[in-house]
């Protein structure tokens, strides 16, 4: 049963994808927070795995990890950041766990011998996870972004299910349609016959879009915006024009402008509670997307075979905003550049031309053995050159590894990750990990989400975080070898950051005596950095990038 009076708005998607569905709902969930409800963002994705996990993330985009540990789609990231606050299990749906729940009740003879199908079965299925989510957080809005565009085969379900909540509910359900106005450059003028069409598309499966979010490269005019409105079925003030932004921060300011928190309140019939405070959030974009204040030049080293930017700024979606979070209160921008580890192989002289122009050196998160030497020589060279460094997860085992061989003088010093047989593995796979991998169990398994971090005092992490215990976002199978750890403090490395148990270690760094920021951190700190609450590592690292700018 739907929570009394609760709201839900449909995020859906027309013309084509990526024209920014996520950011649309992202701004919707801030307004509406903003003007004194409490908001839950939901992301259906229509594919078929249980969750993001097992997917390259070259393929779909970053695997975000939340607090509880799914491992979701990029866009729950988001929906994080612009909300800043932490979304919970109920907000992320597959067509996959959808499938896996039908699947599991009726071998346990629970739909009472009927034939278990599409419909209704999986329908309500998906309307039992919608109105659960509803029911979490105190939620008076839930504002739901169908992943996928109008006419895909994949998604046909979940729109069937939104349908249904607006039969039965008339009042309390939305739906929002982004679509995109192409303005081919032969003519000069821009389009709107594909919106007309995807809202025919949409009409065709009993829905009515209550607004249309058209992205365009240029603001939509009035000329278009009667045109969308009369042929669409669509009151003209719930045409919302959205031309391109420098950055996806400015959306929610833009959207403020144009009056669609207050337009969807009173298509909701809901009192505005207070103006929506967007003071802190605007300070935050316009320091993101000023560009007259000085840039840090940041490598991020990983292995890229032949991906181009656009993916890989996709693939590390969380890392990138966290920088840019910690530079927007620096005032300062950066810009990254991409350094294939591969290319880090060959001679040192090549080392020193890739990487010697950089403030700073990022080695985030990874998997498997390619270009793994690259990395290492990398992580080497930051070190030995004073340059500020931050390794991510894998960046900080091969932090290790690389000060065991060049410092312990290990020379075999490896992850078994890589090399099973090393004479010193000094990060070594997880005991529970043996089991699941053994057992071919990827899905689902790895050491994820939260948990507690005990900080030492007097070291760089402590002075950072300003804290003693804090929490941060795991997700990783191999860990450093306890074995080593008194062998590596001896020799100068310190483990700053442990669990509480003082087991595993989650942060190494070397003494600011000896090198201006070099540390690594077994979490994903990327994960819990906000817009207004930038990580304090990521700030740290900046920071110190800076000083070296400075000195040169
Ligand atoms: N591959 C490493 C592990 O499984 C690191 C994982 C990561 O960087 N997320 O432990």
């Amino acid at each position: 049963m739907a929570k009394e009076g609760h709201k839900y708005i449909f995020v859906l998607g027309g013309v084509m994808s990526g024209v920014g569905k996520g950011v649309v709902t992202s701004s919707i969930g801030l307004l509406l927070q903003q003007k004194g409800y409490p908001v839950n963002l939901v992301k259906v994705d229509p594919y078929l795995n249980v969750d993001a996990g097992t997917m390259n993330p070259t393929e779909h985009g970053e695997v975000f990890v939340l607090r509880s540990g799914m491992e979701t789609d990029q866009d729950m990231g988001n929906y994080e950041r612009f909300l800043g606050r932490d979304l919970t299990n109920e907000d992320y749906m597959t067509s996959g766990m959808v499938y896996q729940s039908v699947i599991a009740r009726e071998r346990a003879l629970g739909y009472d011998g009927k034939c278990v199908e599409a419909i209704p079965h999986v329908r309500d299925e998906i309307l039992r996870r919608i109105e659960d989510a509803a029911s979490y957080n105190g939620s008076k809005v839930s504002v739901i972004e169908i992943g996928g565009t109008i006419g895909d085969f994949q998604n046909a379900l979940f729109i069937e299910a939104a349908r249904v909540l607006k039969m039965k509910y008339p009042d309390d359900v939305l739906f929002v349609m982004v679509s995109y106005l192409p303005t081919p450059g032969t003519l000069g003028e821009m389009k709107t016959k594909p919106t007309q069409t995807a809202v025919r598309d949409l009409n065709s499966f009993g829905v009515q879009p209550d607004f249309i979010v058209a992205r365009s490269k240029e603001p939509v005019d009035e000329k278009r915006k009667e045109k969308l409105s009369i042929s669409c079925n669509v009151p003209h003030d719930h045409i919302i024009s959205a031309p391109d932004i420098k950055s996806i921060y400015e959306a929610p300011l833009n959207f403020e402008k144009d009056k669609l928190g207050d337009q969807l309140l009173d298509a909701l019939k809901l009192p505005e509670k207070r103006r929506a405070s967007l003071a802190a959030w605007k300070k935050f974009a316009l320091a993101a997307t000023n560009v007259k204040v000085p840039e840090i030049n940041v490598a991020i080293v990983g292995k890229y075979f032949d991906t181009g930017d656009f993916v890989l700024a996709d693939a590390y979606l969380s890392v990138i905003e966290a920088i840019k979070f910690s530079a927007a209160k620096l005032n300062r921008r950066v810009n990254i550049t991409w350094v294939n580890s591969k290319n880090l192989e060959g001679s040192n002289a090549k080392i020193v031309a890739e990487l010697g122009k950089y403030q700073g050196i990022i080695v985030p998160g990874g998997f498997g053995e390619s270009g793994i030497e690259g990395k290492i020589k990398a992580i080497q060279f930051a070190r030995e050159k004073k340059i500020p460094y931050f390794g991510l997860c894998y960046g900080m085992q091969l932090m290790v590894v690389e000060y065991a061989r060049n410092v312990l003088k290990l020379k075999d010093a490896n992850t078994t990750e890589v090399k099973k047989s090393t004479a010193d593995p000094v990060v070594d796979v997880m005991l529970e990990q043996k089991k699941h991998l053994a057992d071919n169990k990827y899905g689902g398994t790895m050491r994820l989400g939260a948990y507690p971090c005990y900080l030492k005092k007097g070291t760089l992490a402590r002075a950072a975080y300003k804290k003693e215990l804090v929490e941060e976002r795991h997700r990783h199978r191999y860990e450093i070898n306890s074995k080593y750890v008194k062998t590596l403090e001896d020799a100068g490395l310190v483990f700053s950051g442990t669990s509480p148990d003082g087991v595993l270690m989650e942060i190494a760094e070397l003494s600011r005596s000896v090198h201006p920021f070099m540390l690594g951190t077994q979490f994903h700190p990327e994960f819990q950095a906000r817009p207004l609450t930038p990580h304090p590592l990521f700030t740290e690292f900046l920071r110190s990038a800076i000083s070296r700018k400075r000195k040169k």
